[in-house]
């Protein structure tokens, strides 16, 4: 599998982070792992295939994850690469995933919904175990975010693993989660001293990193605080047991 990090930021507009986008190649096509507003244009700056993207995740409902969904999909309804195109686009989330873009499309009657290929939607719950895309398994996780936010558990056919946290408070069980996984994608929203509860900062991450003994760990939904931070001189005071990666856009990883 190949992560190409779109957006390594937040709702809060910056200049060189964009909100959370990451697109992952595997063997049986392309997902989305969240869909900002800016994720949209992100994936073309990155020559990404976006028009044969295969499924969505959706971790939660938060604008800065969800809000270019709609705007994706009136652009794949127009857009010349996408009318001869004819296989599904299977979007997934969280219980009430259909009824806010529903609403959304209503609002304006955009139809989105109809498309020139079929679009599919799957609403899952937490420890549900599904297929999110041909021979890719997931399996979801509550986390302490929002009440319908999800971490996700990704394997390959050749038994590779991925979790991507999105937005989360601190959790054990998303460490539990995490163990041993090729690849963790984990918010570490701020440097120290976080404002809210549902969110994570580095020593409460590297803590998770630590129960979760994953390969390689990328830290991510990056504030602007950071921007004064060293990262890696602040992340080697917790001497990691593993290769910790600043998410930037753009920053493409092999897993
Ligand atoms: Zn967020
Ligand atoms: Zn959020």
């Amino acid at each position: 599998m190949k992560l190409t990090i779109l957006g390594s930021g937040t709702s809060v507009p910056h200049p060189k982070r964009s909100s959370s986008g990451f697109w992952l190649e595997t063997g049986g096509g392309s997902i989305l792992l969240d869909c900002s507003a800016s994720a949209v244009h992100r994936m073309a700056q990155e020559k990404l295939d976006w028009a044969n993207l295969n499924a969505i995740w959706i971790s939660h409902f938060h604008l800065d994850h969800i809000g270019g969904l709609s705007a994706f999909l009136f652009g794949t309804k127009y857009a010349p690469e996408t009318q001869t195109r004819k296989k599904p686009l299977t979007i997934f989330g969280a219980k009430g995933l259909k009824k806010i873009i529903r609403a959304f499309d209503k609002a304006n009657d955009y139809g989105l919904l109809k498309q020139p290929f079929p679009i599919e939607f799957s609403e899952v719950g937490s420890l549900d175990k599904f297929e999110i895309l041909k021979d890719i398994e997931a399996v979801a996780l509550d986390t302490p975010h929002t009440e319908e936010s999800l971490a996700i558990h990704l394997r390959d056919e050749n038994d590779k693993t991925i979790v991507y946290s999105a937005d989360t408070g601190f959790s054990k069980t998303l460490g539990t989660l995490a163990r041993s996984v090729d690849l963790l994608v984990l918010e570490c929203s701020f440097f120290k001293n976080k404002p809210v509860e549902i969110h994570l900062e580095l020593s409460e991450a590297m803590n998770l990193v630590r129960r979760a003994k994953p390969k390689k760990v990328v830290l991510t939904h990056l504030y602007p605080e950071w921007d004064a931070v060293d990262f890696q001189k602040e992340v080697a005071k917790f001497s990691p047991p593993c290769e910790i990666i600043e998410a930037r856009d753009g920053v493409k990883i092999e897993i």
